[in-house]
């Protein structure tokens, strides 16, 4: 180093290169290192502790404390600021993309996990802080387990950074060490990472024979969340799993969720129903335990009976708008669709024992569709039903994909059939799962209107899934908050 340093200020000013010593740094690992240290004029060491290109090097007390800065810190001013903005929803939103796990995680992939785990779990505590203030809701262990998440596992995405971090230093040290062919065993905390991984994941045997299965951080980090959706069911109660398993369904379950919250495309909640829906959908108490203003029966404080209370039209209206919302989709697909056709068909006449002749009122009559004209009909169940619970509790979509097939297709598809109308069902659960047939329009939906418009089917989908899915919650709120008395007005 002293030679080469030599060459360059004894060389370099006849070629015009003039050393700047001032802004040269020599840097020295470890300060127990056995050759003595150059002397180069002017040149400013550092031993130890130092930083390069935002990533700390050196001891825990070093590494931890800037970390703080990087993260924790920067952390509760951006959290602040988000309460600031009085809007929940755009709140939420910030903090779920922007603040807190994703400044974690990006450290995390140059910093050992075992110095920055105390300051991002500080972290994750101002987030989880903020988030209750923005639901209005102290969280229990297993709520809070559920936020933190993905949205796609049924989670608000609110992802904890010291969970993952194990992950993100894991793949980007093995990542190096493929790239230029060393052992990743020699990177500080390697084997902490392997070992805390082999702990999220419950897979106590993962990479002992050299090979590391699924290792990107992106499957490190899903087998993370996998395992902790899985203890999350294990530790719930049958309600529970029913739920969970619903809100799990990806698509238009969590597109609420996921959506930048717009009122011009019709995805922006109110304050009112951003809180409901998050309450809802955490399964949180959400109403007092009270008669039902509208149909006198007592109502239970998690909303089951407000989201399937047959009175006032909250279903109606709910049923309605989600139609509306996709007919205009479908018109802007050039599906040529009709709003509540009328179908004649044959119906049973229960009291009469009678078979006549009737006409149907459909949803939504697709004329162009390729082949025959299809007939939609919508409809929202719950999955938390007497006669869907058990079901809903083992696996995603099963209310809705039963009430699909045994209710609305043995009621339709034979008559509309004999019309020469095809019939697909869209059920909705009322927490987002949706049927096999309904999730195979929404994408028949986004092919036509992407080659209309020239978008690609994957953006369109995403805001047909948005647009369904705040119309749900929204509607879903709409049914907790209009069965709740108003509070008392302050004198
Ligand atoms: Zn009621």
């Amino acid at each position: 180093m002293t030679k080469a340093f030599q060459i360059i200020a004894s060389d370099g000013p006849p070629l015009g290169l003039f050393v700047n010593a001032k802004k040269c740094e020599l840097i020295r690992h470890s300060s127990e290192s056995n050759t003595a240290c150059a002397d180069l004029p002017g040149v400013p060491v550092i031993i130890g502790n130092w930083s390069i290109l935002g990533s700390p090097i050196g001891d825990t007390v070093f590494c931890s404390s800037f970390v703080e800065n990087a993260v924790l810190r920067k952390t509760e001013d951006s959290v602040m600021r988000c309460l600031l903005l009085d809007d929940p929803q755009l709140a939420y939103s910030l903090i779920r993309k922007c603040v807190g796990f994703c400044q974690g995680v990006f450290i995390s992939r140059s910093c050992p996990s075992q110095h920055s785990r105390e300051m991002l779990a500080a972290s994750d505590r101002v987030v989880a802080t903020a988030f209750e203030k923005i639901a209005c809701l102290h969280p229990t262990a297993l709520q809070w387990q559920q936020a933190t998440l993905s949205t796609s596992r049924g989670g608000l995405g609110l992802r904890s950074s010291a969970t993952h971090a194990p992950a993100a230093y894991f793949a980007s040290v093995k990542a190096c060490a493929e790239a230029d062919g060393w052992d990743p065993y020699l990177a500080e905390g390697f084997d902490y990472a392997v070992e805390e991984i082999r702990t999220l994941t419950n897979r106590p045997h993962w990479g002992l024979d050299g090979t590391f299965q699924e290792s990107s951080q992106h499957e490190v980090s899903a087998a993370i969340d996998d395992r902790q959706f899985d203890s999350l069911l294990t530790a719930s109660t049958t309600s529970d799993r029913a739920r969970l398993n619903s809100c799990a369904a990806q698509g238009v379950a969590s597109a609420w969720l996921t959506a930048v919250p717009s009122p011009h495309l019709g995805t922006a909640l109110t304050p009112a129903c951003f809180v409901a829906a998050l309450k809802l959908y955490l399964g949180a108490p959400v109403c007092s335990a009270a008669p039902c203003p509208f149909c006198g029966k007592l109502m239970d404080i998690y909303g089951y009976h407000s989201l399937t209370c047959k009175s006032y039209y909250t279903m109606t209206r709910r049923h309605d708008n989600l139609r509306n919302i996709f007919f205009s989709f479908c018109e802007m697909g050039r599906l040529l669709p009709k709003r509540e056709p009328l179908i004649p068909t044959k119906q049973l006449d229960h009291k009469k024992r009678l078979v006549r002749d009737t006409n149907t009122r459909g949803d939504i009559l697709l004329l162009s569709t390729g082949t025959r004209p299809c007939a939609i009909d919508f409809a929202v169940t719950s999955p938390l039903q007497p006669l869907f619970i058990d079901g809903a509790a083992l696996g995603t979509g099963y209310a809705a994909q039963q009430y699909a097939v045994d209710v609305k297709e043995k009621k339709y598809a034979a008559e509309f059939g004999k019309q020469g109308i095809d019939f697909k069902p869209m059920v909705f659960e009322t927490f987002g799962a949706i049927c096999i047939k309904g999730k195979e329009l929404i994408q028949f939906v986004s092919r036509s209107v992407a080659s209309c418009r020239n978008l690609s089917v994957s953006v369109v989908t995403q805001r047909i899934n948005a647009q369904l899915s705040c119309c749900l919650m929204r509607y879903n709120a709409h049914a907790i908050l209009e069965r709740d008395p108003p509070p008392a007005a302050a004198d």
